[in-house]
């Protein structure tokens, strides 16, 4: 590459192959500056559901713009705030009745950590500082998200500074849960008194390998948290706003996290912002006369009056167009299209869940040259590591996910 300003990211700056340019983007279409046109595959990563340009959203976001674009959360209030939050509250599970906005989703997730320390110290136990986590999460890049994360290629240079959480495995077989629920039950009789919190990205993992458990398990676990006085955080960045297949995945569960961080597809693709919800006990034991009670976290485009307009906008959007059917109506063809690939010998795993389709090759290797030759066939999709996914834009026209389906195929095909 010869271009160095500007620094991609989970790039090798030097051997990195130049990024496609993308002029111009609207419903599940990219075009790109030398005039082709993909079909996009990933959906801006997961965060784009309702596609691109999406006039309605347009409108939400100009609307808002000519009233302001920015004001400071602190001291300052505004109608696109407390509106979402209000909307938030309604459309999450029952019980997560209380709202605190960032910038990303990591910042979401280190949000729900700090929220769970103090939480705990405030109620007189400073010896609960440890995290639990599931094998193969992802929670985001900065530190804490990184220390509750287990994916080598993202925090490989950081294991020599990282405070890592106690990994346990969740079952990704539903013979193994019986296992995994004691092993649980052995780690938290033995640590609980110094556990404060697990996190887990419920029902389905996303960038650490698109493996899905049962929602037994997370009721289960949950309840064995409680017992514990161990808060349970439901990361739904990736999973949030259906792409599961349900509004939320914990809409999956029985039990209600105390704790839910959303993000992506949040703002539905347009810009960046996260949730952080937290339970009633949660957000009292903030609530004192004690100024040094409250809970001290403040990014400065928290709430931001663009983001939650537009946020408010998709969520309408979302319900008003029963996006949950064109989720169940991608899922049955993601199924139909992607099994056929079970049986090859290339195929480690084939996995369809809501809006993601996962083909798991036999080794990274099988997927060197993917995502050129994908765009070579007018489709927008990128692999990692061994893994071969999409996850589009809800609004995909039937056509559309078959020409994405059919290049995974071709693709695995040629072995
Ligand atoms: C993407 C992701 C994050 C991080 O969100 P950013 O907005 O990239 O900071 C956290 N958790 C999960 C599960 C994610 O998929």
């Amino acid at each position: 590459m010869e271009e160095r300003s500007l620094w991609y990211p989970y790039a090798q700056m030097k051997t990195l192959s130049p990024p496609l340019e993308v002029v111009s983007a609207s419903g599940c279409q990219l075009q790109l500056a030398d005039g082709r046109e993909l079909i996009d595959g990933i959906s801006s990563w997961w965060a784009a559901i309702h596609g691109y340009n999406h006039p309605v959203l347009n409108q939400a976001i100009a609307d808002q713009l000519g009233q302001m674009a920015h004001v400071m959360l602190g001291g300052l209030t505004h109608q696109p705030a407390q509106k979402l939050a209000e909307k938030l509250v309604k459309i999450t599970p029952q019980g997560l009745d209380h709202v605190f906005f960032s910038d990303s989703g990591s910042v979401g997730v280190e949000i729900a950590l700090k929220m769970a320390w103090q939480y705990h110290k405030q109620r007189g136990h400073t010896e609960k500082t440890q995290f639990i986590a599931l094998t193969h999460a992802y929670h985001g890049d900065t530190y804490m998200a990184m220390s509750v994360g287990d994916d080598s290629d993202f925090s490989a240079a950081f294991s020599h500074v990282l405070r890592p959480a106690i990994l346990v495995d969740p079952p990704y077989e539903k013979d193994q849960e019986e296992a995994a629920i004691q092993a649980l039950k052995q780690l938290l009789s033995e640590k609980g008194d110094q556990i404060a919190a697990m996190i887990v990205e419920p029902i389905l993992q996303g960038a650490g390998g698109f493996r899905s458990y049962s929602p037994s398990y997370l009721d289960r676990a949950t309840q064995l948290c409680h017992a514990h006085d161990v808060l349970m955080i439901f990361d739904e960045v990736a999973t949030g706003f259906g792409r599961t297949g349900k509004f939320f995945a914990a809409d999956w569960c029985s039990e209600v996290p105390d704790i839910m961080v959303l993000g992506k597809a949040l703002t539905a693709g347009y810009m960046g912002h996260a949730a952080t919800l937290a339970s009633t006990p949660i957000f009292n034991a903030f609530y004192s006369d004690n100024p040094g009670d409250a809970f001290m976290h403040g990014p400065t485009f928290m709430g931001n009056p663009l983001a939650c307009a537009v946020g408010l906008a998709g969520i309408e959007v979302f319900q008003r167009e029963n996006y949950l059917a064109k989720i169940a109506a991608i899922e049955s063809q993601l199924n139909a299209e992607l099994n056929e690939l079970k049986d090859h010998p290339t195929v480690k795993r084939v996995n369809v869940l809501g809006g993601v389709g996962l083909i798991e090759l036999q080794s990274a290797s099988l997927l060197k040259g993917f995502s050129e030759f994908a765009a070579q066939n007018g489709v927008w999709l990128r692999g990692f590591e061994n893994y071969l996914y999409t996850a589009p834009a809800y609004i995909i026209s039937e056509a559309e996910l078959s020409k994405i389906t059919g290049v995974m195929k071709e693709w695995v095909g040629r072995w």
